[in-house]
């Protein structure tokens, strides 16, 4: 399942909805009448609910969808949770090559963590998939992105074993990890730099563990206005997804609807010689095998 959050052009309220292709099909509208069809409103509600309220809905829409579903025309596509009940758990330094190339734009120690560095954003950093990113010079000079897969969590855990970890996932999405560099530097901890608004577009959709497979293989890349600055693939992560889970639970409860966000390969801004920071019309395309594209354009507030 690709499932999509939209609303409507006169309503800005949450919809739960499935992609399918650039459009998006009103999951309500699919199977609204349906027998016993108590239906979450939003996508957050879904993964609460848990994994007999996902797979009867599964059921449901497969039932429902024919060869031409009724499909949403006119929708602004949103973050899949557009306000996450928590801030967004990162990790800092999780591919070999980003650590080497954060050490010597800083001038310090190449060093490979030996446990995963964690960090959050503010649940209001949360931007559209398709939306600006608003950047205020005022503010930060130096903003960067970082292209991540996302990890949404739906079944609740506590000391979660590494073999067990990817059963508590519900699914994955693509994130845009934007960082004002400066910020983290000069607040010594990354939170603030990490957190401004809109800096953590996010979607476009959430593809169910299920439909996505093995989250250890897939391609990562991000494009500035069509040029490629990062190109890897998730293989390559220094803590896979499995471990991050075990790791994080540890004495700390894990929810349904908390999102990780796993970590960046090397390409940053903040690694080039010369440094590259974003700038007012930078189109910025932020892309996982297997989920989709986030587009997001640089906005001068
Ligand atoms: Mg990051």
């Amino acid at each position: 399942m690709r499932y999509a959050t939209f609303s409507l052009p006169d309503d800005p309220s949450e919809r739960l909805g499935l992609a399918r292709g650039e459009t998006i099909v009103d999951v309500h509208a699919l199977v609204s009448g349906k027998a016993g069809a108590d239906l979450p409103r939003t996508l957050l509600e879904l993964i609460e609910r848990g994994r007999d309220t996902w797979e009867r809905l599964a059921r449901l829409v497969n039932q429902a969808l024919g060869a031409d579903p009724p499909r949403s025309a006119e929708v602004r596509w949103r973050a899949p949770i557009p306000r996450p009940r928590k801030n967004i758990i990162c990790l800092g330094q999780n591919y070999i090559s980003h650590v080497k190339e954060s050490a010597l734009a800083r001038g310090r120690e190449f060093k490979i963590p030996e446990a995963p560095v964690f960090f959050t954003k503010a649940p209001t950093a949360v931007n559209g998939p398709y939306d600006p990113v608003p950047w205020d010079p005022t503010v930060t000079a130096q903003v960067d992105y970082e292209a991540e897969l996302g990890v949404v969590i739906g079944i609740s855990g506590k000391n979660i074993p590494r073999a067990r970890a990817l059963e508590h996932v519900f699914g994955y999405t693509v994130i845009n990890d934007v960082s004002a560099r400066d910020l983290q530097q000069r607040h010594l901890q990354w939170f603030k730099g990490k957190s401004l608004d809109g800096f953590c577009p996010m979607g476009p959709v959430v593809v169910s563990a299920d439909e996505f497979g093995d989250p250890q293989a897939k391609r990562i890349a991000l494009r500035i206005n069509g040029v490629e600055k990062q190109n890897s693939n998730t293989a390559n992560m220094i803590f896979p997804v499995d471990a991050i889970i075990e790791a994080l639970s540890q004495g700390m409860t894990l929810e349904p609807g908390d999102i990780i966000a796993t970590g960046t390969p090397e390409g940053v801004g903040l690694g080039r010689t010369p440094q590259e920071f974003l700038k007012d019309g930078d189109i910025v395309e932020t892309e996982i095998e297997g989920i989709g594209t986030l587009r997001n354009r640089i906005v001068k507030m």
